[in-house]
């Protein structure tokens, strides 16, 4: 399998954990047709994968709100992309990239195969995602206290800096993401909207 001569068009998705990025995503992606790919729940899938060689390492740093290395993430989110044919309007890459470490591997292995819009930035007070982490009750092994605390600590040393350089760049569509998921989609397909894309038909 290749990417042909296809360049695919890619939005990230960043902000603080609980910031809404997955209920954004998945209006996005039934709205405007984008594909949702989580690098999150891409490596919660590898971690559970019979026979991975990485599940250990995975759930090690997602306990810890450490960052899984590029080489692991970039692999499942390029096959992903590749699964889901040529044929898609593009891509919503949520929670990634998360650090330095993420964006130069994504430059190494993708930067010619795909375009890259903008980066969806959900900001929210970090009181607001802890309460919203805490309450949403899906089952997660970083749900708790204290991997909400060190994910805070991950996001404020390691991932705002790679929206403050996609900001240099004004690459950032920032959104406040502490309204109501239908207020803040308004703006979201706004900002789409003003990328070019559309509804689709
Ligand atoms: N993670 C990672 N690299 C990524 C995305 C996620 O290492 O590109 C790990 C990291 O440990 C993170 C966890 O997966 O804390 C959960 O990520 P997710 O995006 O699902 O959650 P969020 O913290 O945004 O709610
Ligand atoms: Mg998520």
């Amino acid at each position: 399998m290749s990417f042909g001569d296809k360049v695919h068009n890619v939005v990230f998705v960043l902000g603080p954990p609980g910031s809404g990025k997955g209920t954004q995503c998945s209006k996005i992606q039934s709205n405007l047709g984008f594909i949702h790919l989580s690098a999150g729940d891409l490596l919660r899938a590898e971690r559970q994968r019979k026979g991975s060689e990485f599940g250990e390492l995975i759930e090690t740093h997602i306990r810890n709100g450490s960052i899984v290395p590029v080489e692991i993430t970039c692999k499942l989110l390029e096959n992903a992309m590749l699964a889901s044919g040529d044929s898609v309007k593009g891509f919503l890459i949520d929670g990634f990239p998360r650090n330095q470490d993420n964006l130069d591997g994504w430059q190494r292995e993708m930067s010619d195969k795909v375009k890259v819009h903008f980066v969806l930035y959900l900001s929210a007070a970090i009181e607001v995602c802890v309460q919203r982490c805490l309450n949403r009750g899906q089952g997660r092994t970083d749900d708790n206290e204290e991997s909400i605390q060190k994910r805070i600590v991950t996001y404020n040393e390691q991932t705002f800096p790679i929206i403050k350089h996609y900001e240099k760049l004004d690459m950032v569509r920032e959104i406040n993401g502490e309204k109501s998921s239908d207020e803040v989609y308004a703006e979201v397909e706004r900002a789409f909207k003003n990328a070019g894309f559309r509804h689709h038909a």
